[in-house]
């Protein structure tokens, strides 16, 4: 369930891409999502949030590169890490068949008395920190504990990323080979801040792009704050 808001949402429905819902439809998604064992992240921002993601391990492009490429942007980890009790563990796997990152394995439990007893093993490299397999350890083998090292939410991070490749005119390189294009997130993010930048960046903005999309969106918006 990608959830977009904001300017950036405004354009996307406009275009067929997305649909309105209002705040309690918003409210019973995420409840359904936390429900379905989503993992549940929002845009890693302070304030004006753009997007929130609720992904499932199969088809969430976040998550398919977190088992790609292993060790995750902190963009998508909370500030929690899952802290196992091994004497409460029975291996039942069942937070290794919810982990949708596979950051949860299982390994021998090295008892000689019970050669064939397993035990769930975590690898803290690629740990989202979502919580998803906390609530289902029926056992109450894992708890969240803090992060040694926290990750620090700027205020809005897009903007100045954003700012930044508009001023070294790489606008275009921000979101081409970052392959932006290819991302809800992403893209909302730019967009967002764009939609936000003073006329003069904005012309700035135009001028890098060559876009006609983003002209249009551009004209829409001012067209729609004039009102
Ligand atoms: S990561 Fe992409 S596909 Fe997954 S919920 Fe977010 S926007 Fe949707
Ligand atoms: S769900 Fe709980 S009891 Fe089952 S393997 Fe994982 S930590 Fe152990
Ligand atoms: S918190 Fe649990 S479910 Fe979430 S990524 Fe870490 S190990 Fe996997």
């Amino acid at each position: 369930i990608c959830m977009t808001f904001n300017n950036s949402a405004a354009s996307l429905i406009k275009h067929g891409f997305a649909r309105e819902v209002e705040v309690g439809e918003g409210l019973d998604l995420l409840q359904e999502a936390q429900e379905r064992d989503l993992v549940q992240f929002g845009e890693n921002v302070q304030r004006r949030v753009n997007f929130i993601c609720n992904c499932c391990g199969c088809c969430c492009e976040a998550m398919i590169a977190a088992r790609r490429f292993g060790v995750m942007n902190p963009i998508h980890t909370s500030n929690y890490l899952p802290e196992l009790d091994g004497e409460l563990c029975n291996g039942c796997a069942k937070c290794v068949n919810v982990c949708p990152v596979e950051a949860m394995s299982m390994v021998s439990a090295n008892d000689p008395r019970h050669p064939k007893l397993h035990r769930a093993k975590l690898d803290e490299s690629i740990c989202l920190g979502c919580g998803v397999c906390v609530r289902n350890c029926s056992r109450d083998a894992i708890r969240l504990q803090p992060r040694g090292e926290r990750v620090i939410t700027p205020v809005n991070s897009s903007h100045r990323t954003v700012l930044m490749a508009l001023e070294r005119g790489k606008l275009q390189n921000l979101i081409f080979d970052n392959q932006a294009l290819a991302s809800h997130r992403a893209m909302a993010a730019i967009l967002g801040v764009i939609l936000e930048l003073p006329p003069v960046k904005q012309a700035l903005a135009r001028r890098q792009m060559r876009s006609r999309y983003l002209d249009r969106l551009l004209g829409i918006h001012s067209a729609s704050t004039q009102h």
